[in-house]
């Protein structure tokens, strides 16, 4: 789960990373209320969950409450990259010496979690990344050693902060590691992290992400639940209980299990497709729940052909070939599918396909050659 600016800073805030004093308003005049209650200049930042809102004049200086008003004005109700501003958060101004970069996030092949840090914050870090790799310091770090304060010495060091910044910054990440992970979260990202002209060292943005799979220990997540910004779709998705993820491409995808729904993703790609997304109806899958998955995607409108994967275990192909004749029945699907079915029961369930085969509903023996046959449609 995705959390937005303020929470993550409310989330830093429990593990003592420094943040600026602040407050949310979702109207013109709780914007001016929160500023004269902070005391100008404050900032007013509209609260989206995707970056780069600097950039796209989300991000406003106010030094009077004529000012406040103009820019949040200006700011709620703001589209940017297709997140509508709801919500700003409003926080006394910081002036800033220097901006640096820090995160942490885990890296699967390594089996350890990942920190980086750079003096060049404040910019896109993936342009860091491309032109100035040198400029981030990484270091891995063995989830039962922990880091030490020595080792967090070293890579400041490393990452030619400003002398004057050592100490804080030194702090800042340690306390940074601990809400990773006694916060039980999967990425926790702070840029800029900045110097100011009095020498402190202080967090000015918070990119928070929870791991879902600790919620169990997370009681007080609840509250952050249902103020998630999801796509319209996604939503449907997941009042469905279907694990769904958007993706850009012109075929749409329906497969049982995780790991079969990203080879048939993977499998997309490598003839030369583009899936539209992720979508895992899990073991066990109906005919209902084939259903809700071809209703969900069917509201895609680049969705040019789907494919379905199906690998019965405890799922039934029968079952799944029921719900697939069942929802071309009830739901007017905008494009063909191509169904690939083995497995448990998959000779009853490529007969039933059969009986219904046509234009719009196509069999395909195996993963590759449908993968093949539904790029084909998709790209024509
Ligand atoms: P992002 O563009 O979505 O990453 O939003 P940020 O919160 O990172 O803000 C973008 C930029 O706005 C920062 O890199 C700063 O340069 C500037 N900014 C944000 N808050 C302040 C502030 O309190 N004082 C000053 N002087 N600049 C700020
Ligand atoms: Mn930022």
């Amino acid at each position: 789960m995705d959390l937005f600016e303020y929470q993550g800073k409310q989330y830093f805030a429990r593990f003592d990373i420094p943040v600026s004093p602040g407050g949310v308003a979702d109207t013109v005049d709780a914007a001016v209320a929160q500023s004269e209650k902070i005391g100008y200049p404050v900032v007013i930042k509209a609260q989206v969950q995707i970056g780069g809102r600097g950039k796209a004049g989300g991000i406003k200086l106010a030094n009077n409450a004529e000012e406040t008003r103009f820019h949040a004005q200006n700011i709620l109700g703001m589209d940017i990259r297709g997140h509508i501003v709801r919500r700003l958060w409003i926080e006394k101004a910081s002036d800033i010496k220097r901006e640096y970069y820090a995160s942490f996030t885990l890296d699967r092949s390594a089996k350890k979690y990942l920190g980086l840090l750079s003096a060049k914050g404040g910019i896109d870090i993936e342009q860091v990344a491309k032109e100035d790799p040198e400029a981030i310091a990484r270091i891995h770090v063995d989830p039962v050693e922990g880091l030490s304060t020595d080792i967090c010495r070293k890579w400041v060091e490393a990452a030619k902060l400003d002398p004057e910044a050592h100490d804080g910054a030194v702090d800042i990440l340690l306390k940074l590691y601990r809400c990773y992970t006694q916060g039980d979260a999967d990425l926790v990202e702070i840029n800029p992290l900045i110097l100011t002209p009095a020498g402190k060292v202080h967090a000015l943005d918070a990119k928070v992400t929870l791991d879902d799979s600790a919620a169990e220990r997370h009681p007080e997540w609840d509250e952050y639940r249902g103020l998630e910004q999801l796509e319209e779709r996604e939503r449907l998705a997941k009042e469905k209980d279907l694990q769904y993820v958007a993706l850009s491409g012109s075929v749409g995808i329906i497969a049982n299990g995780a790991g079969l729904a990203m080879s048939t993703v993977d499998i997309v790609n490598q003839v030369g497709g583009s899936p539209a997304n992720f979508l895992d109806i899990g073991g066990g899958a109906n005919a209902q729940v084939m259903i809700n998955a071809l209703t969900v995607i069917n509201t895609d409108p680049a969705v040019k052909a789907i494919f379905i994967n199906i690998f019965g275990g405890i799922t039934r192909c029968d079952e799944v070939a029921k719900g697939i004749v069942e929802a071309m029945s009830r739901v007017e699907l905008r494009a063909p599918i191509i169904a690939r079915l083995d497995g448990t029961n998959a000779d009853q369930g490529r007969m039933i396909l059969k009986e219904n085969e046509s234009a719009r509903l196509i069999m395909m023996p195996d993963m590759l050659s449908a993968a093949k046959r539904a790029v084909e449609i998709a790209g024509a």
